[in-house]
């Protein structure tokens, strides 16, 4: 079997988002499963598109999912290199040389202005599509000379054969058939020597000797242009397939303008959601495992990938399923690896350098199983670093008899030595002197002593607010 070598293609034209992503770790499992390569390419000719910093915050967040290229701009392969299209003019050249040498391509002098009027005539005749003339494929020899004397701009088309069919097995559609006829002749390089996508795409998937393009389905229609190259150059194809697309929670598809869902990895990683989470979830993105399993880790994955259960209907985006995948993991790391992974999201807001590094690990540690996302400590932990204001709710357990009763009788037996184990002892104090217990007595000391309703273990909680606090805010109440 000849190797198994996929590439993905991004162009730099934006961040990395959340189709991309799935693309590339498709096309990484793939290459992974079978023991090849994964190759990156940057498709930078939309030179108008290209944005400042795009190929780096692509690599950067690849890498940052475990998603590492074996070969790269960064890491090439002098056999395939260079791995930008930018880079690989020369090539197209070449390559488009050699087609209009063998007739299958023209040049064209048309201008914008005249392919426009031209498109409009036909739109005005009724037809539903337009394309190219062909005037330029016609020109008479004489003519042909005097523009290339006269170093006319043109660009170059490719002479589309007229009765051809184009049928591939799609990895994950099956059978997939379009006709030549459907498509005009199509520039293969634009007047400024720059290739168009599905040319510079051709010349370079065969030259990386590329085996896999698995891409999104909005690419489908580009694979005949492409396979009609590949057989004019008499090359062997890769093979392909084209994913669904990833829907929101109403079915409709991803749209980078669509706020609701967070669209960039970077955002997910600034939330504090685990690289391995998402790599996990992305996954499951159109691919599914038999059975329930659904909680695999990057070699799991490499090694049960199977293009074979692709799905051929599209895969919903479900935060819900992703924060609580997201849950599990954190869940399943040490104290220590937890801690160091929250730690920088609570200092974002709190100067957590102003405590006892101890009483810090302390308080962090009484929301590990809670904690779904990085960014969620903020709120969790605020009550340790600041006076919040009391809620409705709040006011309405400090107004009950039972309240102020539990607040004097803890006041009373509040411990000088200041442990978790002294504070129970007070609190059992406290229940058998008030008579209270249940609600009224855990629910009013909780919230005359931490002014909150909720919150993680009682005890825990009054130890680390401290004795000051504690005592003050019951005496404050008590009147
Ligand atoms: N540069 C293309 C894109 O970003 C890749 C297309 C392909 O995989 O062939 O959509």
């Amino acid at each position: 079997m000849k190797r198994v070598r996929v590439r993905y293609a991004p162009s730099p034209t934006g961040f990395l988002h959340i189709g991309n992503a799935r693309t590339a770790l498709f096309d990484y499992l793939i290459a992974k499963h079978y023991d090849g390569d994964f190759v990156l390419r940057i498709e930078d000719t939309d030179i108008e598109r290209n944005v400042e910093g795009g190929e780096e915050s692509q690599l950067k967040y690849l890498e940052w999912l475990g998603i590492i290229p074996d070969e790269s701009p960064q890491k090439p392969n002098p056999k395939y290199a260079p791995y930008r299209q930018m880079e690989r003019l020369d090539i197209y050249k070449k390559y488009t040389n050699q087609l209009i040498e063998e007739g299958h391509a023209y040049k064209c002098y048309c201008t914008s202005e005249e392919l426009d009027e031209d498109y409009q005539r036909q739109k005005d005749a009724g037809y539903a599509s337009t394309r190219y003339s062909q005037k330029c494929l016609h020109l008479d020899e004489e003519t042909k000379k005097q523009y290339e004397v006269e170093e006319r701009p043109y660009s170059v088309r490719l002479k589309v054969p007229t009765d051809e069919v184009y049928t591939f097995e799609d990895i994950v559609r099956g059978t997939v058939t379009f006709e030549s006829k459907d498509i005009g002749d199509w520039v293969i390089m634009k007047t400024n020597g720059i290739p168009t996508y599905n040319f510079a795409v051709v010349v370079d998937d065969y030259l990386m000797e590329i085996s896999h393009v698995l891409r999104g389905e909005e690419h489908i229609s580009n694979t005949p242009k492409q396979l009609m190259l590949f057989r004019m150059f008499g090359w062997e194809a890769p093979l392909y397939g084209h994913m669904t697309l990833i829907v929101n929670e109403n079915h409709k598809k991803l749209s980078k303008r669509d706020n609701s869902i967070m669209q960039y990895i970077s955002q997910y990683e600034e939330q504090g959601y685990l690289a391995e989470a998402m790599f996990n979830f992305m996954a499951l993105l159109g691919w599914s495992y038999p059975g329930e399993k659904e909680l695999f880790t990057h070699d799991e994955l490499i090694e049960v990938f199977d293009e074979s259960r692709l799905s051929k209907s599209p895969s919903m985006f479900d935060v819900n399923k992703l924060t609580w995948m997201n849950h599990q993991y954190l869940k399943d790391k040490t104290d220590e690896e937890w801690l160091a992974f929250v730690k920088p999201y609570a200092s974002k807001n709190y100067d957590l350098s102003a405590k006892d590094e101890a009483w810090v690990d302390q308080c962090l540690l009484l929301y590990k199983e809670q904690l779904q996302f990085g960014a969620e400590i903020t709120d969790l932990i605020e009550m340790f670093f600041k006076d919040t204001d009391l809620t409705d709710e709040a006011r309405e357990v400090l107004a009950e008899d039972s309240t102020k009763v539990v607040a004097q009788t803890f006041l009373n037996n509040l411990p000088s030595d200041w442990t978790v184990e002294a504070l129970k002892e007070a609190f059992n104090a406290t229940k058998k002197e008030s008579g209270l217990k249940g609600k009224p007595l855990f629910m009013g000391l909780r919230v005359a002593a931490t002014h909150q309703n909720h919150g993680p273990d009682l005890m825990s909680s009054l130890y680390l607010l401290g004795r000051e606090t504690i005592e003050k805010r019951l005496t404050d109440y008590v009147g």
